[in-house]
């Protein structure tokens, strides 16, 4: 799917692989010029490549400090303003409640939430001045996720909740803030668990929840971020779109 980008520049952090990959696609497909953000140079180079509208390309880790200046100021060099920010970058690691480390929570919360807010903060005015559009990519985990992801799921119940607060902080700006919730989606994120609980039996046991009956693809969420990044959702702000298969209606 493709919405008309045409002459916008956005950034999409976590843009090395899976659904950020996806994002970043189908934004320089509609005509965004696309800031891409990760760790991964590598990765983000090989991507760009396949981009035709100028990208960028930085590379930076969102767990330190000054990850945040060093987007904005990039971005606001190369671009002069910005008409989407996409928080996507996220790290989950699932450990039970009673084994969790505080070195984990802290990392967890702070790339992603702590630094969405801080991208979100970081852009303000740009976004102002293009009365842009924001989309936080959240997960289903936030309103009840199975076990042994507390840490993930309460930065992504913060995520939705910020994302509710900013929607209505900066109506009156003409920026819309919305997320989308993806529920199973078949990237990279599910290897740590593929190995733990097997990679055979998570396929088939997890989607049994899932009304659609299949896992979802990154090009399934990135339609509906895109959607809701471009000027077809001028009328929509302040939601969380759930793109779950059905799994959250059970
Ligand atoms: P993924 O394949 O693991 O990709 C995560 C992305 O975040 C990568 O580009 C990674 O890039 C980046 N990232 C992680 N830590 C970072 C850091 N410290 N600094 C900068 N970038 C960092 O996961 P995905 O499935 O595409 O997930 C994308 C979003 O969807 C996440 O917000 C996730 O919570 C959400 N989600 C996914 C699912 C699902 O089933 N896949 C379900 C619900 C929600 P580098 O490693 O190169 O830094």
């Amino acid at each position: 799917m493709s919405f008309d980008f045409t002459g916008k520049t956005a950034v999409v952090t976590g843009a090395s692989r899976g659904i950020g990959e996806a994002i970043a696609r189908q934004l320089d497909a509609g005509g965004a010029r696309v800031a891409l953000v990760a760790r991964s140079a590598d990765r983000l180079s090989s991507i760009a490549a396949d981009l035709i509208h100028d990208p960028l390309v930085i590379a930076v880790d969102l767990s330190e400090h000054d990850a945040v200046d060093r987007i904005s100021s990039t971005v606001l060099g190369a671009f002069g303003g910005l008409d989407v920010l996409v928080n996507n970058a996220a790290v989950e690691r699932n450990q039970p409640a009673s084994k969790v480390t505080g070195e984990a929570i802290d990392e967890t919360l702070f790339v992603n939430l702590r630094q969405a807010f801080m991208l979100c903060s970081a852009f303000a005015k740009p976004l102002f001045a293009s009365e842009g559009s924001i989309v936080n990519v959240t997960s289903t985990a936030a309103t009840g996720a199975g076990g042994t992801q507390g840490a993930y799921a309460a930065s992504k119940g913060g995520l939705n909740t910020l994302t509710k607060n900013l929607a209505n902080e900066w109506a009156s700006k003409g920026v819309r803030v919305n997320a989308v919730a993806p529920g199973l989606v078949d990237t990279e994120m599910w290897g740590p668990t593929f190995e733990m609980l097997g990679e055979d039996a998570v396929r088939k046991n997890f989607v049994k929840s899932v009304p659609l009956g299949r896992w979802g693809t990154a090009d399934e969420i990135a339609d509906v971020v895109c959607f809701l990044a471009s000027d077809k959702a001028a009328y929509v702000t302040g939601q969380i779109i759930r793109v779950d298969g059905g799994m959250t209606n059970l």
